[in-house]
This record gives C-alpha cells, structure tokens and sequence, in this order.
C-alpha cells in the first residue's frame, strides 16, 4: 500500500494510454497489485477483475505500448509502483530481464505447470500464452508438397514469392535468434540473404499486411503469427474471412528430424521495485489456472502454455503440431547477433 496508483500520481508520467482499477468486493481489500501491461485493456482486464473479486485483492492496471512501458520502469526504477509487467515476446521480455527491472521468482504452482522452454531459465519471466510463426500459402499457386522448413524459404525457387515483414520487427529477430541457435551463425547469414532475395517486395506492414498480400496475388507465401491468421478468420468483416478463406497454413519444420515450429510467448515478470510480491505471485498463478488460461488463449487467439487446456476455436482447423523447445531464453540472448545478421544479409 505504499504506492498507490492513482490518477494524479500516474497521469503526470507518460507512456501510460489506459489507468483503470479493479476494487475487490469487500470493503477492505487485504492488499493492492499493480500491472503495467503491453497487453491492451480487453484483453487482460475481464481477468484481473476476476482476480480482484475471488481474493479480495485490489488490481491497478496501466496499458500502454510495450516499449514505453519498458523505458517507464527503466525510468522509474525502485520507485516505480509496478509490480507486475505483461508484454509479448521473449525479445522483449529479456530486454526487461537485461534492463535490471524484473526479479526472479518461482511459485510451486508456477514450476509444476510452465513447460521450461517458455519460461526464463532464471526465472526472471514465465508465458502466458504461446503463438507460433507459421508459413501461410496460397493453395492455387503453391503445394503443400513443396513447403517443409524456414530454412528452405531461402531456395531459389521461391524466388520474388514470399511477403514478411521488415528486420526492425521483433518477431522476426526472434525468430533469426531460433535459427542461429539451429543452424549457427555463419547458415544462418546465408539464410538471410537467400530469403532476402526471394522476397516479392520490400518489407512494408505488419503481418495482417503480409497475409492479405499473399491474398492477393502480391505474393505466394506470407510468414506470420498464428493468431493473426486466425483472427481474420472469425472477422465480422466479409473480405478478412475472405482472406482467410483463400489462404492455407503450413507448419515449419515438423519432420521427424526437425526441431518443430519456431514459437514464442506473451509473458509476466514481477518487477525489481515491487512492493506486493506475495500478491503478485498469487496473481501469476491465477493467470496460469486452467479457467484463466482457456479465456486468455480464446481473446488472443494464442495457445495456452499449460497443458489440458484447448486451443481456442479460432486456432482448431490448424490442427496439433510440434513446437522447437529451445529455451525462449535463446530468443533474447540472440537478439543482438540476429539484428546484426539480418543487416548484413540486407534485410530491410
Ligand atoms: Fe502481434
């Protein structure tokens, strides 16, 4: 209870784009717990409030972008009132382990439920929800019998087919540091500048941009995130269903001898500076029951990171797959060798 977050305190600081507070129902809380989240409103908040009424903890929750989240807490140091930070991808979530603002922590609950490989091996993060970077086609110009792995992405044969999205995109550097830690550094250079030369223009977009110009007819082959794909699938508008209607999804690398489709996470670490650990704990591992996860993988999108729950609706049609089960850790500790790769292959 020593930082409250209250308007007049947060409004002074920037970054912040949404300050809403959860009251738990009974007069005197027995206890407060702060989120700074990457994560917009609606697709935390219906959670936290939840949180808030079965413990009887009050929840403070600020959104905003995730790197000016970032930076704040960097700015704030031990005086930041956060205790809990939320933001998506491992990149990320190490670039705040790295910057000195999270701590690392356990909870029983926590190491009996989070497969190793999506959680920080320190314990400095956990996920919350898993996406995998997936290969979408379109089936009249491109067969399945031909697609197999990232790495032949890079064949001539793709030459001017395949849409992704630019190098200054984290998902992507995530997924360059995945393929240094397969293949090392010297393939993996070779790698880029064979996908280099088979991209259809330069990168411009995000990845909803890089699927609807696979659509098309811009290219063949877009990369993207799985919930994007899905997304435009249960879309109320008639041209994203569209979209999804004339593409297909392909996962990456799944033969016998490959490591699995490249996936990555949005995730939770308890700050430096927190003032309400032992909440933020039982908050973590709310998040990480069975009912939290099954509500947060369905508005994301996303899968959840604990076994025995389904994929949403949206994700259904694409089926069971393998996933690569490096250490999410590899994806941050890479980051900087992949940045520099993906500029000397001339991946703009
Ligand atoms: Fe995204």
């Amino acid at each position: 209870m020593k930082h409250p977050i209250t308007k007049t305190s947060l409004l002074t600081l920037a970054g912040a784009t949404s300050i809403l507070a959860f009251s738990s129902a009974s007069a005197h809380a027995s206890g407060e717990v702060n989120v700074y989240s990457a994560r917009s409103e609606a697709l935390i908040a219906p959670l936290l409030d939840t949180f808030s009424k079965e413990n009887n903890v009050k929840v403070n929750l600020i959104t905003g972008n995730a790197d000016a989240l970032l930076s704040r807490l960097k700015s704030e140091g031990d005086a930041s009132p956060a205790d809990v930070f939320i933001t998506v991808d491992a990149g990320r979530l190490y670039r705040a382990k790295d910057a000195g603002v999270l701590q690392s922590f356990d909870t029983d609950h926590l190491n009996n439920v989070v497969p190793e490989y999506l959680k920080d091996r320190e314990g400095y993060w956990y996920g919350l929800s898993q996406r995998a970077r997936v290969i979408l086609y379109n089936p009249e110009t491109v067969s399945a019998a031909d697609l197999s792995t990232y790495e032949d992405l890079a064949d001539p044969k793709w030459k001017g087919k395949i849409c992704i999205r630019s190098s200054s995109n984290i998902y992507n550097q995530s997924l360059v540091a995945s393929m240094i830690d397969a293949n090392g550094e010297k393939q993996t250079l070779e790698w880029i500048k064979g996908l280099v030369a088979n991209f259809a223009r330069p990168p411009a977009g995000g990845d909803t941009d890089q699927i609807k110009a696979a659509a098309a007819g811009v290219c063949d082959i877009a990369v993207a995130n799985t919930y994007y794909f899905g997304r435009l699938g249960l879309s109320d508008k008639p041209e994203d269903r569209a979209v999804f209607n004339k593409l297909k999804m392909f996962w990456p690398n799944q033969a016998d001898n490959e490591r699995g489709a490249h996936v990555n996470v949005s995730g939770i670490g308890i700050t430096k500076s927190s003032k309400n650990t032992n909440n933020a704990k039982q908050l973590i591992d709310f998040l990480t029951n069975k009912q939290s996860q099954e509500w947060y993988a369905k508005v994301n999108n996303e899968y959840p990171v604990i076994d025995g729950v389904a994929p949403p609706k949206s994700l259904a049609t694409f089926g069971d797959f393998k996933a690569d089960t490096v250490s999410l850790s590899v994806l941050g500790e890479n980051n900087r060798q992949a940045v520099t790769l993906m500029d000397q292959g001339g991946w703009k």
